[in-house]
């Protein structure tokens, strides 16, 4: 399931992405540029506009109900569009979506912090955005705050 996020719903976007689903995020207000760009893509739209209503049979427009990120992606696990799957988890770019590359640990010196580097082993790389990952103290909080959520 690939989605497309409106912009009331930045959060559960970012929360989406780190889960691993390919989620893109409109900016925009005009409803129609949101809908075209989910039938072009094949993207469910996830939306908080209780006015935005399909117009052709394959259109596919969720509505959220609830305002907490978190309740919100419950939400989409309660209704079976997402599931929570550990080998997907931090597979993609947060701000971008992109799936990240590996990177060799080598090439992370003089990238990220030297605490950062002398602590962790394992990192990746956007190849749109170059922002470098870790499996650090952020991940791993994040990881028990979703899996305590969802049991
Ligand atoms: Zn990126």
């Amino acid at each position: 399931m690939k989605f497309l996020a409106d912009r009331m719903l930045g959060k559960l976007a970012k929360e989406l992405r780190m889960l691993g689903y390919d989620t893109l995020y409109y900016r925009g207000e005009n409803t129609y540029p949101l809908i075209k760009w989910a039938r072009e893509e094949d993207r469910m739209i996830l939306t908080r506009n209780t006015k935005l209503l399909p117009r052709r049979p394959e259109d596919r427009i969720l509505r959220i109900m609830e305002d907490n990120p978190l309740l919100q992606l419950k939400e989409l696990i309660k209704k079976g569009l997402v599931s929570l799957k550990e080998e997907n988890f931090f597979v993609r770019c947060l701000l971008c979506n992109h799936l990240l590359d590996e990177m060799p640990r080598e090439e992370a010196e003089g990238n990220v912090p030297d605490f950062i580097f002398h602590q962790q082993k394992e990192y990746s790389r956007c190849p749109q955005c170059l922002k470098i990952y870790w499996k650090g103290s952020h991940r791993d909080h994040m990881k028990r705050k979703v899996e305590k959520l969802f049991g």
